[in-house]
């Protein structure tokens, strides 16, 4: 029923007519505008104008870092000269109007959650493991880490530990800094830093571990005053 982006470039009003409400399809007697988007501002004479070297927008955004869904809806995209305007016949019918927006957002993210499970179910877990060790460079360039064994998430820069030292005496596997366990897969590796991924490799390497338990408690007294 609604085609997102609403307006987008050369348009700039929404809808084309706006003596038609786009919600309740009514004749509109008086019109509730949601005017939105930038004027070029001329700061020293204290004067804004509309200007073809602006692109308005109105978006809605998810920023989910633990599942990893970062979707987006945009209601306006690039609309020539900065401005746009959506017309309704009344508060209420602009009430509805953010209700379609928010429903087509959590449609999105329905899909970027469903996308990335099927993402998850596909990956051949054997192969993985290799990304946890011998890996400092993709480490460094990774801007998030997981660990498989306590599944924590966390920044490459607070990793205290390396051990497989290299031949000259630096290490080149990361423990993980809450646990104490070489179970570390950098972002750089290509696969998805979430709980969901660090649970699957968990079940396929440790569900049955016992001395990582034990690694994990060393750890954690050796680096409890730091
Ligand atoms: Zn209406
Ligand atoms: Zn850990």
């Amino acid at each position: 029923m609604f085609k997102f982006p609403l307006i987008k470039g050369k348009q700039v009003c929404y809808p084309r007519n706006p003596s038609v409400c786009p919600i309740c399809k009514k004749k509109a007697k008086s019109n509730v505008i949601l005017n939105t988007g930038a004027l070029l501002a001329d700061r020293k004479n204290n004067t804004a104008v509309m200007s073809e070297d602006l692109d308005g927008f109105f978006s809605i955004i998810l920023h989910d870092h633990p599942k990893d869904n970062h979707a987006f809806l945009h209601v306006a995209d690039s609309v020539h000269n900065g401005q746009c305007e959506f017309y309704f016949c009344s508060t209420k019918c602009l009430r509805k109007f953010f209700n379609i927006c928010v429903d087509e957002f959590e449609k999105k993210i329905r899909l970027n959650d469903k996308a990335l499970s099927a993402t998850i179910n596909k990956i051949d877990y054997t192969k993985v493991h290799k990304h946890s060790s011998q890996h400092r460079a993709e480490i460094s360039k990774s801007f998030k880490c997981g660990c498989y064994y306590c599944l924590a998430i966390f920044e490459p820069e607070i990793i205290k530990e390396w051990i497989d030292t290299n031949t000259t005496g630096i290490g080149q596997t990361a423990v993980c800094p809450k646990c104490g366990i070489d179970s570390v897969i950098g972002s750089k590796s290509g696969y998805p830093i979430i709980e969901k991924f660090l649970k699957k490799m968990y079940n396929q390497w440790f569900k049955k571990c016992i001395s990582a338990e034990k690694l994990k408690e060393k750890y954690l007294k050796k680096h409890s005053k730091s």
